[in-house]
């Protein structure tokens, strides 16, 4: 059995964190895992900008609410759950991917979750495990399910070298020449007859 684990942001939705830069003015929070890799540093400079700046979850969430899937990923999704399971592996947080989730017709999201304190104010965060996405594929494998992962930046790096096939989709140039092997998409079309033919492994 076939089952495709794609990442979420980057892929089916825009950059939350860049977009809540865009909306709130704070250019600092235009990091994102393609800038530092590791993903504690980034989410620990972040809570402090946020904390820093006193905006709250609620001011983040309104922010989100306004976001739109990219263009053509629910068609996208749509076609593809027609045919394969397909489950989402986010480093984002259930706080934040509701609405998203609801555009995208509910797709099955395994995420992180923030941890709020009594004013609303993000005080840490929770990862579901260490290397999340890569443990995920790891146990979808060991389910006897044939699993291609599909992401765009380093935290998918070792999710896709962990699935039976990989791609890369809208990567930035520097990942891609890192890792030359993987196939690298850019049009969902081309995505899906990738992923709807299981083109050969990356192995
Ligand atoms: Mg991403």
């Amino acid at each position: 059995m076939k089952l495709v684990c794609l990442d979420l942001e980057g892929v089916l939705v825009p950059e939350i964190w860049i977009s809540v830069a865009e909306k709130t003015g704070i250019d600092d929070l235009r990091l994102t895992t393609r800038d530092i890799t590791d993903y504690d540093e980034l989410m620990r400079r972040r809570i402090e900008i946020l904390t820093r700046n006193h905006i709250g979850l609620d001011d983040i969430r309104s922010v989100i609410a306004t976001i739109n899937p990219l263009p053509g990923a629910s068609r996208f999704l749509d076609t593809l759950r027609a045919s394969r399971q397909v489950v989402i592996l986010s480093d984002t947080f259930v706080q934040f991917a509701d609405s998203l989730m609801d555009q995208l017709g509910r797709p099955t999201l395994f995420c992180n979750e923030l941890v709020v304190d009594s004013t609303g104010m993000i005080r840490r965060y929770k990862l579901r495990q260490q290397d999340g996405k890569k443990r995920a594929v790891d146990a979808f494998r060991s389910m006897g399910l044939e699993v291609t992962a599909v992401g765009d930046s380093y935290n998918d790096l070792s999710m896709i070298m962990a699935a039976d096939h990989g791609a890369l989709f809208r990567a930035p140039d520097r990942i891609a020449t890192e890792f030359p092997d993987l196939p690298r998409f850019v049009e969902y079309d081309e995505l899906l007859a990738f992923l709807l033919n299981h083109a050969k492994s990356h192995a």
